[in-house]
């Protein structure tokens, strides 16, 4: 039985692919490719493993880069599915954002 997408319904493939963290490849490991949007997942243990190699080279963290859009009159910040995870964030969550300096805004959680 083949597993399905449970974002898009799309086939997914055991495959080998290049797992890249900040730009960065640290190398192959299996994972479920869909073949409609790409999205890649890993089972736990390769999940362990990516996560013990990031940290042998100092990249484990969960910081993104991310672009500022629009939102009718306002500017909004998309905050990646790995770090809202994280930080169980969800839709209505309650925030604080501030200016911590020229080129640093903080979020703090209520
Ligand atoms: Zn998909």
């Amino acid at each position: 039985m083949a597993e399905k997408c449970v974002l898009c319904d799309g086939k997914l493939e055991k495959k080998n692919v290049n797992y890249n963290i900040y730009g960065k490849s640290i190398g192959k490991f299996p994972a479920s490719v869909c073949d409609s949007c790409g999205e890649q997942w890993f089972d736990e243990d390769i999940s362990k493993k990516i996560q013990e190699k990031e940290r042998k080279l100092g990249l484990f963290g969960l910081s993104r880069e991310t672009k500022i859009s629009y939102s009718g009159n306002s500017l909004i910040i998309r905050i990646p599915k790995e770090l809202a995870k994280f930080m169980n964030l969800k839709k209505e969550t309650a925030v604080v954002i501030y200016p911590e300096d020229k080129d640093k805004i903080g979020v703090s959680i209520k």
